[in-house]
C-alpha cells in the first residue's frame, strides 16, 4: 500500500513477515536525480515484491533509485538495501556507529554471537531453563536465526548536522542515538517534516537495550543517549513526523513528553525495587510491566526485556542512584 504525503514524498508499506509490527514504511523522496529512499524493508521475497510494486505505484521503479538513506541497521530497515543497490546502482548511506555494527555482524560467525548472548544473559542472572535452548543451539552449530545475517555494507557515511545528497532538496541528518548507536532522523527542511525511523513512533515505545557491542564495558548509556535525542527532536519541533512504522503524525513535542514520562516512571520503579532488595537485571525484568505477563513472554522477548532493564540500570548508575553490589555474580544492583 502506498500513501502520497504530498510535496514529492510517498510511503510504501513493506511487510515484515510474522511480526506484530506488520510493516515498515519505506519513504520515497523525489529529488532532481531520481528517488531517494529512507530505509528499504525486510529481506523477504514478498517484502521485495511490495517494495517494487509500491515504487511503480509512485510512478517510478527500483532501477531509478538514486540513493538509500538508512535510519539504522535493523533488518526491518536495512534488509533489502543490498538488493536495491544491485537493481539500481544506488549508494547506501548510514551513520558510522551503525555501519560498525553491520561490519561486526558480517564478520562474526553466528557461534560467536551466541556465546556473547549466553554470557550476557548469564551475567544478568538468567536462570538455566532460559539458557538451555541457547546452549543446545550452540552445541548443534546453529547460529542467530535472522535474515540479513550478511547485511549489505553501506558505501557512504551519514554525517550528523549536514545536508545529505538529495539534489534539489534540503534534507539534513540528525544523529539520534539510543535505539541503536547510529540511529539518525532526517529533517526535510522545506515543510519541516521529519523522517523519524524508529526513534519517534506514534503508539510504540521503541526498544532501548544495551548496544550489541561485545567490546562495550560499562561506558555506553543507551537510555541516556535516547532521552537526550528525544529532547533534541522536541526542540526541533517538526510540523509532521513520518515514522518507519504505524502512521504519520503531528505534535512531536507532546509525543516526546509521553516517552520521557514513561522512562522516568520506569527508572523510579526500578530504583524503588532495588531500594527494597538488591536484584539482578533478570529479577528486575521479571517485576517490570510488559505488554503481557512475564510467564507468557516468548523466549526472545525475555532477552529484549532483560536488555531493557539493563539499559535503565545503566542510567541509574550514571545518575549515581544505583550501584552494582561488589563481588556479586550474577551482578546484583542496589540503591546508591
Ligand atoms: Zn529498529
Ligand atoms: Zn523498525
Amino acid at each position: 500500500m502506498v500513501t502520497d504525503h504530498g510535496g514529492g514524498v510517498w510511503s510504501v508499506q513493506v511487510p515484515i513477515p510474522d511480526n506484530p509490527l506488520g510493516y515498515t514504511l519505506v519513504h520515497l523522496l523525489d529529488t532532481d536525480r531520481g528517488p531517494v529512499l529512507v530505509d528499504t524493508g525486510w529481506d523477504d521475497p514478498d517484502s521485495w515484491d511490495a517494495l517494487v510494486n509500491g515504487l511503480a505505484e509512485c510512478g517510478t521503479s527500483v532501477g531509478e533509485v538514486y540513493g538509500v538513506l538508512l535510519t539504522h541497521h535493523h533488518p526491518d530497515h536495512h534488509g533489502l538495501s543490498g538488493r536495491v543497490r544491485e537493481a539500481s546502482g544506488a549508494w547506501l548511506a548510514m551513520h558510522p556507529a551503525d555501519t560498525a555494527v553491520v561490519r561486526r555482524t558480517r564478520e562474526a560467525p553466528a557461534r560467536l554471537w551466541l556465546d556473547y548472548l549466553i554470557d550476557k544473559l548469564a551475567a544478568a542472572g538468567a536462570p538455566d531453563e532460559h539458557l538451555v535452548p541457547l546452549r543446545t543451539a550452540r552445541a548443534a552449530g546453529r547460529g542467530r536465526v535472522l535474515p540479513g545475517e550478511r547485511p549489505a555494507l553501506p558505501d557512504r557515511e551519514i554525517v550528523p548536522g549536514e545536508l545529505v545528497d538529495a539534489p534539489g532538496r534540503r534534507l539534513r541528518a540528525i544523529w539520534t542515538p539510543g535505539h541503536t548507536p547510529g540511529h539518525v532522523c532526517l529533517h526535510l527542511e522545506e515543510g519541516r517534516r521529519l523522517f523519524s525511523g524508529d526513534h519517534l513512533l506514534p503508539g510504540i515505545t521503541p526498544h532501548i537495550g544495551l548496544y550489541e557491542d561485545p567490546e562495550d564495558g560499562t561506558a555506553s548509556d543507551p537510555l541516556g543517549d535516547y532521552l537526550d535525542s528525544l529532547e533534541r527532536i522536541a526542540r526541533l519541533d517538526p510540523a509532521e513526523v513520518l515514522p518507519a512504522h504505524q502512521h504519520a503524525f503531528a505534535g512531536a513535542p507532546d509525543r516526546v513528553r509521553e516517552l520521557l514520562a514513561h522512562h522516568a516512571e520506569r527508572l523510579a520503579d526500578l530504583r524503588a525495587l532495588i531500594a527494597v532488595r538488591p536484584s539482578t537485571p533478570w529479577q528486575l525484568a521479571e517485576s517490570m510491566r510488559w505488554n503481557r505477563a512475564w510467564d507468557e513472554l516468548p523466549h526472545r522477548s525475555r532477552n529484549i526485556a532483560v536488555a531493557e532493564a539493563e539499559a535503565h540500570l545503566r542510567r541509574l548508575v550514571k545518575l549515581g542512584l544505583a550501584e552494582p553490589v561488589a563481588g556479586s555474580h550474577p551482578v546484583r544492583y542496589a540503591a546508591a
